[in-house]
């Protein structure tokens, strides 16, 4: 099966990504079909702390005549949606899960403390971060990359609707030249759409290196742990 290359890993999982080919919302057979993915990756003694997005059901800049801070708080909340749709798709295949939140709803889930987080994790259980980092004007890649830093976890796996990174968008030019690494100071240079600047940067001065695949095969969760060769590696 081969040997995992890290210890402790932070998924990022876009909304997109749980919402299969219908586009919104959830799908049930993709969602359970990445839970068995991270079960196999836990099997792996391999610890696993998630951030999920909120796009397939709300993106604070979609509520364009809103306030922007309530319309981010609403995105916020469409993670704990996703959060717990991913808790119970893995705790219906065994395996422990909890949802920490970064905004308070203690009948639903755990606040988000770090030490508890790390806790968890030691005991391989899945811990996912829902509510993004609580605060607006951020996006679920920076949570991604802030709870990356602050679990000290070796790498970001950042699970995306395009298999890589490419010069242009791929989906409209079809002369996009796909990276296999490229450098975090690149990506900002060139405004590559990978993640948001902040984002970006906050991985870049932590060190962080990020692994950004495609979920179109749900098996490159697996893969990306293993360092098989897959999408692009984004490094200092
Ligand atoms: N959001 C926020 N603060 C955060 C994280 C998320 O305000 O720390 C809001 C923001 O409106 C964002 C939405 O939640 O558009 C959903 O997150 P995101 O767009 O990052 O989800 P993804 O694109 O990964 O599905």
């Amino acid at each position: 099966m081969g040997k995992p290359l890290y210890k402790r890993i932070l998924l990022k999982l876009s909304g997109e990504a749980l919402a299969g080919s219908k586009g919104f919302g959830l799908d049930t057979e993709t969602i359970n079909q990445i839970a068995v993915q991270i079960k196999e990756v836990i099997r792996m003694d391999v610890q696993v702390a998630i951030v999920v997005g909120g796009g397939n059901f709300w993106r604070g800049r979609s509520g364009e005549s809103m306030d922007r801070t309530t319309a981010d708080y609403m995105g916020m909340m469409a993670t704990v949606i996703n959060g717990l749709a991913l808790q119970d798709a893995l705790e219906n295949i065994d395996v422990i899960t909890r949802v920490q939140t970064a905004i308070e709803m203690r009948q639903i889930a755990e606040p988000y403390i770090r030490r508890r987080a790390v806790r968890h994790l030691e005991k391989n259980r899945v811990v996912i971060f829902a509510a993004g980092t609580g605060n607006p004007y951020f996006s679920t890649d920076t949570t991604a990359a802030l709870r990356a830093a602050e679990i000290e976890a070796e790498v970001i796996l950042l699970a995306k609707k395009v298999d890589a990174v490419y010069d242009k968008d791929p989906n409209q030019n079809d002369d996009a030249c796909k990276f296999d690494d490229v450098s975090y100071i690149e990506i900002l240079n060139r405004g590559l759409k990978v993640m948001d600047s902040t984002a970006t940067s906050l991985c870049m001065d932590n060190k962080i290196p990020i692994k950004v695949f495609g979920l179109d095969d749900p098996g490159n969760i697996k893969k990306a742990v293993l360092g098989k060769s897959l999408g692009t590696y984004i490094h200092s």
